[in-house]
């Protein structure tokens, strides 16, 4: 009897671009299968309080830490990382799933509210219910810290998941079901698809209660198109423009360190890399040395040999290339390396100075290991250009004096000051963006609030002598509630 085979894509070891593993092509109608069980499993999930699902996701944690070798060999396989940063990531996802399974109930808390005079007979609370089934699609470039940051905080809050990965890094996605699954009490709590984009559009169309999307601006659009036709509410963590702020009082030392980190760690592939840096002009020529000699020490290789590894996707090196090469047609010069950097699948760090701000490589995500340092006159040049981006992710400040106060004219979701990535690594923070860069938040309880609907609920707890809401309302009555509102002058809460 003939069967039809199932179709599958391939996922590759980017430093060699060999075979990594071959995974099916989830179809719609396969996905609306997995949807349609997961909202059977939400039920139980529910059922299960919050003390025992902290219990199976604190288990989930621990065999995640436990077998981190295990993880961190698939995450550098698939996505060319160094081992060491592979471990590193797993480390912070564990802490996040840790922070979600323990707090979930003190979040979720019901809260009371003042009801007013008028309605001073009653009590107004508001409860906090999960939605049901929350989709989540995922990028490669963190392949277990990006998704766990909406799939554990959702979980703890008692919904179930279903999680589509990126075709860069099925295996990972893989590989967090399959554990889930040895501490699950039983299936389809959380459940991992696997394909292309068109798997990605089935899941935002399957009746999913809410969608989280972690990936492109580009990408995020589509996605966001394709949820309003089922009216399925979004989460979108997209890209950015990072950019970097350094005052005269700064430590230099300490600035360069951080942001050459940033901007090439990851072979530049973090949404929060650095991408720009605005220097008092004062301290710009310093800044540039340091960071030309710091650069000089670090290189791209495969996984055990370089600082950093290969372009995950090969398609990223073009957008790369055309950058540097931007950058220097329109008037910016090369600290450091330069188009013949560009050596795929890997990329020799660039450093670039003095670009117009209209260049694209300073308008667009460039994904990549390379830095644009520009000098500025003053703080208030350095917060204007900083603004000026269509994007609003993360902003990094360097003073020692003047940090908070430029950190509260920066029009972004997240800034450091003093560190770098720090926002990521605080469990308790939200995380997300503003214009380009997304709406809605992961981390924190703002992230796990995301994933939950508010229910008012207002009980009468004794009756008055009349009631404003009937018929039998009566015209002494409607002058009263006029006299009272004038008397209160509306401070009716
Ligand atoms: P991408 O947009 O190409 O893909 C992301 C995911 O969307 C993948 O799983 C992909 O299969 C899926 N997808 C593609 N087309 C789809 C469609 N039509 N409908 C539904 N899903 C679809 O992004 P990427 O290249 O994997 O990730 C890199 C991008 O992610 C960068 O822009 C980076 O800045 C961003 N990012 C943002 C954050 C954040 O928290 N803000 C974190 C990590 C990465």
């Amino acid at each position: 009897m003939a069967t039809k085979r199932t179709p599958t894509f391939d996922s590759h070891n980017p430093a060699t671009g060999e075979i990594a593993g071959t995974y099916p092509i989830f179809s719609a109608k396969q996905v609306a299968e997995v949807v349609g069980h997961a909202r059977t499993a939400s039920t139980k999930w529910q059922e299960l309080g919050f003390n025992g699902r902290k219990k199976v996701l604190l288990k989930w944690s621990s065999l995640i830490i436990n077998r981190v070798d295990q993880v961190a060999a698939l995450i550098s396989l698939e996505t060319g990382k160094p081992i060491s940063d592979a471990k590193l990531e797993a480390s912070m996802a564990v802490s996040h799933i840790g922070w979600a399974a323990r707090h979930a109930e003190e979040v979720m808390r019901t809260s009371y509210r003042a009801p007013g005079l008028l309605m001073a007979n009653m009590s107004a609370t508001v409860q906090r219910s999960p939605l049901g089934v929350v989709g989540v699609i995922g990028p490669w470039n963190y392949p277990i810290f990006t998704p766990v940051g909406s799939i554990s905080y959702a979980l703890a809050a008692g919904n179930t998941v279903v999680f589509k990965p990126s075709e860069y890094t099925p295996g990972v996605g893989m590989w967090l079901e399959e554990v889930f699954n040895e501490v699950a009490p039983f299936a389809d709590i959380f459940t991992t698809i696997t394909g292309l984009g068109e798997t990605g559009g089935a899941l935002c169309t399957s009746g999913v209660d809410k969608l989280s999307f972690t990936g492109s601006t580009r990408t995020a659009k589509l996605v966001a198109a394709q949820c309003a036709t089922t009216m399925t509410p979004v989460v979108l963590e997209c890209g950015g423009k990072d950019p970097v702020i350094v005052a005269a009082d700064a430590n230099l030392a300490r600035a360069v360190d951080a942001t050459i980190w940033s901007a090439m760690a990851n072979a530049g592939q973090s949404c929060i890399g650095a991408e720009r840096v605005y220097v008092d002009e004062k301290v710009a020529d310093q800044f540039i040395a340091l960071a030309v000699e710091l650069a000089k020490t670090i290189h791209a290789g495969a996984p055990g040999d370089g600082n950093y590894g290969p372009a995950t996707m090969p398609s990223q090196i073009k957008v790369i290339q055309s950058h540097i090469k931007a950058a220097i047609k329109d008037g910016g010069s090369c600290a450091y390396g330069g188009p013949e950097s560009v050596q795929p699948p890997f990329v020799q760090p660039v450093i670039l100075f003095d670009v117009p701000e209209d260049s694209a490589a300073m308008r667009e995500e460039t994904f990549g290991p390379t830095i644009i340092i520009n000098r500025v006159k003053d703080m208030q040049e350095a917060i204007k250009l900083a603004n000026a981006s269509s994007y609003g992710l993360g902003a990094n400040v360097w003073s020692k004096r003047h940090g908070k106060s430029i950190a509260a004219e920066l029009a972004c979701g997240m800034v450091a000051i003093n560190s770098t990535f720090s926002f990521a690594a605080v469990a308790s923070v939200p995380f997300g963006g503003v214009k380009e860069s997304g709406y809605g938040r992961v981390h924190g309880p703002e992230g796990l609030l995301e994933y939950t609907y508010p229910r008012t609920v207002v009980r009468t707890r004794f009756n008055l002598p009349m009631s404003f809401l009937s018929f039998k309302r009566r015209p002494k009555d409607d002058r009263l509630v006029i006299a009272v509102t004038r008397w209160l002058k509306g401070r009716l809460g």
